[in-house]
């Protein structure tokens, strides 16, 4: 049997009967946009995360974008992130028209190195975007004494790390504002694109609420140059669905993960592999669950010829990723990121995934590394 990355299929089974009726509650309602569902969705994840507001847009994308315009951020300004991400985090710095600034990651967590953050601060800097990798929160305290120390906004790129914890706080809660994405694959995933924007601000709440809708408060009055980024109302009832499960999941990740924590043990006393970092500070969701390998494409072809899907996230960091060749930055500037792009492959760990096929996992990376 083959043991896919994610079983997306298996998890719709556990909740088809729910699912199902939502969604053909939304389709007899007639209210596709702007709805009901979205607003209960937001208030929803409000408080899930213990946090003032929550407004609901179109996509991850947008998510960031749109927080990056409400902290009144463009063209001359500089935003630093972390080159070990999906594209879109830095992509969104870029299409505000401000300068992405890469900084280098942390060897054990794979977040962005917060003893080397200041060196990257500049008359320039506006912001930074700390993204939860994996699943698990960057340190977020000495971020947020940078921030109050030299005055820049705080938006946290949480598409992977939805219901994480730093020091029992939630991922999204602790910068200025907080980005979500409901991508199908992330933990908490839409049949179709999704995003949200969480804040304890009323004032940049407002400013995404009027963004969001092609800078209107009144229909057909705009004050300003906004966008078309809303939560449809069948994704904001599918998700309201899942989110009931999702603490659960999350859980059930946890239990993979020191599961195969135990399986591998052995292939990390004799250091042919690295599992992931973790940070005492942190409850992490294992979005992904990312060993590290020098033999990386033989273990691959061994889990594929076995019938297990594996994916390496990230294979190019975005430092030098060629939509960002105009920064200037070359091979050998961020060796701690290109290592780790080098050597990471994520194994299958989602909640349906059994014991006994988690076992089958680790016998071929046991004897492919052997
Ligand atoms: C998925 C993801 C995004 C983008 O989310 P979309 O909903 O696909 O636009 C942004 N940042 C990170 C870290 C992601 O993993």
């Amino acid at each position: 049997m083959h043991i896919p990355l994610l079983d997306l299929k298996a998890q719709y089974l556990t909740i088809k009967e729910e699912i199902d009726q939502a969604v053909m509650e939304v389709l007899s309602s007639a209210k596709y946009i702007l709805g009901p569902q979205m607003k209960a969705f937001e208030d929803e994840i409000a408080a899930f995360c213990g946090v003032k507001h929550a407004v609901a847009v179109a996509n991850g994308t947008d998510a960031l974008v749109l927080a990056l315009k409400a902290c009144r951020i463009g063209p001359g300004d500089e935003v630093i992130t972390t080159p070990f991400t999906f594209f879109a985090s830095a992509e969104a710095i870029a299409n505000v028209g401000a300068t992405p600034v890469f900084a280098e990651i942390d060897p054990v967590t794979l977040n962005i190195d917060v003893e080397r953050l200041e060196e990257r601060i500049t008359t320039r800097t506006k912001a930074i975007i700390p993204v939860h990798i994996f699943g698990q929160m960057a340190q977020m305290d000495t971020i947020m004494n940078l921030a109050e120390q030299y005055g820049l906004s705080i938006i946290e790129d949480c598409a992977q790390a939805i219901g994480a914890e730093y020091k029992g706080q939630k991922a999204g809660t602790i910068g200025d504002i907080g980005t979500f994405s409901f991508f199908p694959t992330k933990n908490l995933g839409g049949y179709g694109d999704g995003g949200m924007v969480v804040t304890g601000s009323g004032n940049i709440a407002d400013k995404i609420r009027t963004l969001r809708f092609h800078g209107t408060k009144t229909k057909y009055y705009h004050d300003q140059i906004g966008y078309n980024s809303r939560l449809d109302e069948l994704q904001a009832a599918v998700l309201r669905v899942k989110l009931k499960y999702l603490d659960q999941w999350n859980a059930g990740r946890r239990a993979k993960a020191q599961h195969y924590e135990e399986l591998l043990d052995g292939l990390v006393q004799k250091e042919k592999l690295i599992l992931p970092g973790k940070d005492p500070d942190c409850l992490p969701v294992y979005h992904l669950f990312v060993i590290r390998t020098d033999r990386r494409e033989e273990l691959m072809k061994a889990l594929n010829e076995n019938g297990v899907s594996s994916a390496v996230y990230y294979p190019v960091p975005l430092h030098l990723q060629k939509a960002f060749a105009y920064l200037g930055y070359s091979r050998g500037d961020l060796p701690v990121t290109e290592k780790a792009c080098s050597q990471a492959l994520a194994l299958p760990c989602y909640p349906e995934l059994t014991g006994e096929e988690q076992e089958r996992i680790a016998a071929v990376v046991k004897e492919a590394l052997r």
